[in-house]
């Protein structure tokens, strides 16, 4: 088929980052904005040998799961790849695809879907190292009543319209073009005015938004932050410079938003697409919002990671604490702790928690977390999970009952895992936001010697493609290293 040829093709699967998958004569087409059992319109963008990417032409005939997305710019923008599915059937679409990638990479042949009549393979050796997983059944997915307005943080790029006014919005899937978009549908109502706020005094002060092309222009992101819990709320502009001028008149003008706690500056005046530098220069308030995560008060700096939906965190983490199994007389490292948010949470439970977390402000954030809640059996290291562990079972031999992990996208370092592995705990807690890197991860353990006995999943990123899952894994009797 040739570029730009129109044809007719039923949608019948979904990819990993959830474009429709339909077939025309056995080549595969993947199709951005389509909905399994859509018939629709495409027109050939790129083709190889056996599968190419389409262009949405017009839906003919829509899946019964399509819905009308709310968000206007919903096609256009890169954050919502689902939206046009119902929450539903994207909640599916996510339990899904976690299954998928623990039997395919993970090698899990026994497991099974929540709503499968027949756990997989029960009570069956399923065989083989890494696969001695047998009938586990999923449970079912965490999902949210009300998917909208979850996300208590959102980064803003500034940038140019085409006849020359101020912009903020979203990059566009997989370019750097900002679709202009100042009140995102999951984000806090107060976005779109502190965004206004900011556009206004750049316009009035003839201060220019960065250009990603030249490297030129001053402001380069607005990052803001919601406490849900306390109504706090933060905004930090990212400046390609080490000052913004008449910084005193943004400040006052975003003081009139109630809940005005933190504001700040971060420069970057890298060229890079990395969005926050290292350096903070604050400019009002004490420099961090706090907020609750069920009983627990956490501080956060604008260089710390925190959940962005804290209604589902306090599901995950509940999950996380119940897989755990803990008795109070237990030892847990909580690896990749951000602020301390799993680890406080374990801390109530456990006899002591050890947090290893590579941002040194996290760190300060998470001993902070610890006072200000009276924890006193939380410790806490900064560096790299995969050095800091290995160092201090070398140095000190420390133990553990229970190891957590929660790491970013691209999963465990494998010095990391090995030394989980000769640690020994009874039990390993693995939160993920990849379920690919999960299962593989969760794969290499099993080669070691770790079983999974349990595995959650809940919808913390509502109308995008991602899943945040859980899962449990213990040590077999027969330990093979
Ligand atoms: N458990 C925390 C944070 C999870 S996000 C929470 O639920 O809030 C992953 C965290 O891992 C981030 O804070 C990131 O800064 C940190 N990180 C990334 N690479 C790391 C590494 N190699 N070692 C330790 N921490 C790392």
């Amino acid at each position: 088929m040739k570029k730009n040829e129109h044809f007719i093709v039923r949608i019948e699967d979904m990819s990993e980052d959830g474009a429709g998958v339909g077939k025309t004569d056995g080549f595969i087409w993947f199709i951005k904005d389509t909905v399994i059992g859509d018939t629709v319109e495409a027109s050939a963008m790129k083709t190889k040998k056996s599968y190419g990417y389409a262009r949405l032409v017009k839906v003919l005939k829509p899946s019964p799961d399509r819905v009308d997305p709310r968000c206007p710019v919903a096609r256009q923008c890169g954050g919502c790849q689902l939206q046009m599915m119902d929450y539903k059937a994207q909640l599916k679409f996510k339990e899904r695809k976690v299954y998928n990638h623990l039997k395919r990479i993970g090698g899990l042949s026994g497991l099974s879907l929540p709503g499968d009549s027949e756990p997989g393979n029960a009570g069956q050796e399923s065989g083989g190292l890494g696969s001695a997983t047998t009938g586990i059944r999923m449970e079912s997915i965490m999902g949210m009543e009300d998917p909208w307005r979850y996300r208590n943080k959102a980064q803003f790029p500034f940038g140019l319209s085409k006849d020359g006014r101020i912009i903020a919005g979203f990059y566009a899937g997989r370019t750097h073009d900002i679709v202009e978009c100042e009140d995102c549908l999951l984000g806090v109502e107060e976005n779109r005015l502190i965004l206004e706020i900011v556009k206004g005094f750049m316009e009035r002060r003839k201060i220019a938004p960065y250009d990603e092309k030249t490297g030129r222009g001053l402001v380069r992101h607005c990052l803001i932050r919601k406490g849900f819990a306390t109504g706090e709320l933060m905004v930090c502009l990212v400046v390609n410079g080490d000052v913004l001028p008449h910084s005193g008149e943004l400040v006052e003008e975003l003081l009139e938003i109630p809940g005005m706690t933190s504001i700040s500056l971060n420069v970057n005046k890298e060229r890079t697409n990395v969005i926050l530098g290292k350096e903070i220069i604050n400019l009002y308030g004490p420099g961090y919002i706090t907020d609750f995560i069920g009983n627990v008060k956490y501080r956060i700096s604008p260089l710390s990671f925190y959940q962005v939906n804290p209604a589902q965190t306090v599901k995950l983490y509940g999950k996380a604490l119940e897989y755990a199994d803990l008795t109070g007389e237990e030892t847990v490292w909580d690896l990749y702790c951000g602020i301390g948010t799993i680890s406080l949470f374990l801390a109530q439970k456990a006899k002591r928690v050890f947090g290893v977390e590579i941002v040194p402000e996290a760190i300060e954030d998470a001993r902070e977390n610890a006072r200000i809640n009276g924890i006193e059996n939380a410790q806490f290291f900064v560096g790299k999970a995969e050095e800091v562990l290995p160092r201090e079972y070398e140095a000190n031999r420390i133990y553990a009952d229970v190891i957590v992990v929660d790491p970013p996208r691209k999963g465990c370092d494998s010095v990391c895992l090995d030394t989980i592995v000769k640690m020994g705990p009874k039990r390993v807690v693995y939160v993920s936001c990849d379920s690919a890197t999960l299962a593989r991860d969760v794969k290499y353990l099993g080669e070691r010697g770790y079983e999974v006995r349990r595995v959650g999943c809940c919808d913390m990123f509502g109308g995008s493609g991602h899943c945040e899952s859980v899962v449990k894994l213990e040590r077999s009797r027969n330990k093979i290293f």
